[in-house]
C-alpha cells in the first residue's frame, strides 16, 4: 500500500486516544473533531460547519472505532453521521483505489442510495476513494465491471445480495466497515433474510454502524446480529 500521510495518521490515532466521552459534548463544530484534513476540507466546501445532535453524539464514538447503533428521526442528519466515519475509517487504514471494497453502506431504497452517494461525492471530494451504487434498475454487467474498482459501495439489500451470489469477482473479504442505514425500514420492507445473508458474506473483523429513525425491538435484534459490543445512541427531540 502507498505511504499516504503516515505521520498525520499516527498523530490522529494519538489524538483519538486522549479524548474522553465527556469531551465529545464539546464538539460544536466539525473542526473540533479529530478528523482528517481531507474530510474537514470536504465538509467546509459542502457548507457544513456545525454538527447536528446525532452527528455530535455518534461521530466521536464511530471514529474511535466503536460499533454504534444510532437512532434519530428523519431529517436529523444521519447521512453525515455515517459517511464521516466511513471516510475516516478508510483513510486511517491508508486505503487506496487499488485496495478494492473497503466500506459497504446498505440502505433500503434506490433514492436513498443515490442521496447518500451525492453527499459522499461532496464531502469526500478531497479523498482519493472511488464510490459506486448498486441499486438495480441499471445493467448488472455494467455494475459488475465498475464494482472491481470501487472502494465504497452504497447498495440496496436485494441487488447487493445478487452480486454476492452471482458475481464471482465481487469480494467483500477486506471490508473494513459496514453501515446499515434506515435499519427499521429495511426490516419493515422484509429484507431480513437478505441482510442476514449479506452479513454472512462479510469478514467478522470489521466495524459496524447501524442507523434508524427508531430503536425498535427488531432493530435491536438486528443490531445483535451485525454489531459487536455496540454503543447505543438515541437522540430525542426536545419538546
Ligand atoms: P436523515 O438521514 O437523518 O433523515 P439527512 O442526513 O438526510 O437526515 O439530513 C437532512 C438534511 O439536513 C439534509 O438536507 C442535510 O443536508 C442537512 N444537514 C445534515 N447535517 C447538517 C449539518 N451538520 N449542518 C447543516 N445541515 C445539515
Ligand atoms: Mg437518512
Amino acid at each position: 500500500k502507498g505511504q499516504k500521510c503516515p505521520d498525520s495518521a499516527d498523530n490522529l490515532r494519538a489524538q483519538y486516544a486522549r479524548i474522553t466521552a465527556e469531551e465529545a459534548a464539546r464538539f460544536q463544530s466539525f473542526d473540533a473533531f479529530p478528523l482528517s484534513r481531507r474530510t474537514i476540507d470536504g465538509l467546509r466546501d459542502a457548507g457544513f460547519t456545525k454538527p447536528t445532535d446525532i452527528q455530535r453524539q455518534t461521530i466521536y464514538l464511530s471514529i474511535t472505532g466503536n460499533d454504534v447503533v444510532g437512532a434519530a428521526k428523519t431529517g436529523s442528519g444521519k447521512t453525515l453521521a455515517l459517511l464521516i466515519p466511513v471516510l475516516e475509517c478508510l483513510w486511517k487504514n491508508k486505503w487506496s483505489r487499488d485496495d478494492g471494497l473497503g466500506a459497504l453502506i446498505i440502505t433500503p431504497t434506490r433514492e436513498l442510495a443515490v442521496q447518500i452517494f451525492q453527499v459522499l461525492n461532496q464531502i469526500g471530494a478531497h479523498h482519493d476513494f472511488s464510490a459506486g451504487v448498486l441499486i438495480g434498475g441499471t445493467d448488472v454487467a455494467f455494475e459488475k465491471k465498475r464494482l472491481a474498482t470501487v472502494n465504497i459501495v452504497i447498495a440496496t439489500p436485494g441487488r447487493l445480495l445478487q452480486h454476492m451470489d452471482e458475481n464471482e469477482t465481487f469480494s467483500c473479504d477486506l471490508c473494513q466497515i459496514l453501515v446499515v442505514d434506515e435499519a427499521d425500514r429495511i426490516l419493515d420492507m422484509g429484507f431480513t433474510r437478505q441482510i442476514n445473508s449479506i452479513i454472512e458474506n462479510l469478514p467478522r473483523e470489521r466495524q459496524t454502524l447501524l442507523f434508524s429513525a427508531t430503536q425498535t425491538r427488531n432493530v435491536k435484534d438486528l443490531a445483535r446480529i451485525c454489531t459487536n459490543d455496540p454503543l447505543f445512541v438515541s437522540v430525542h427531540e426536545h419538546a
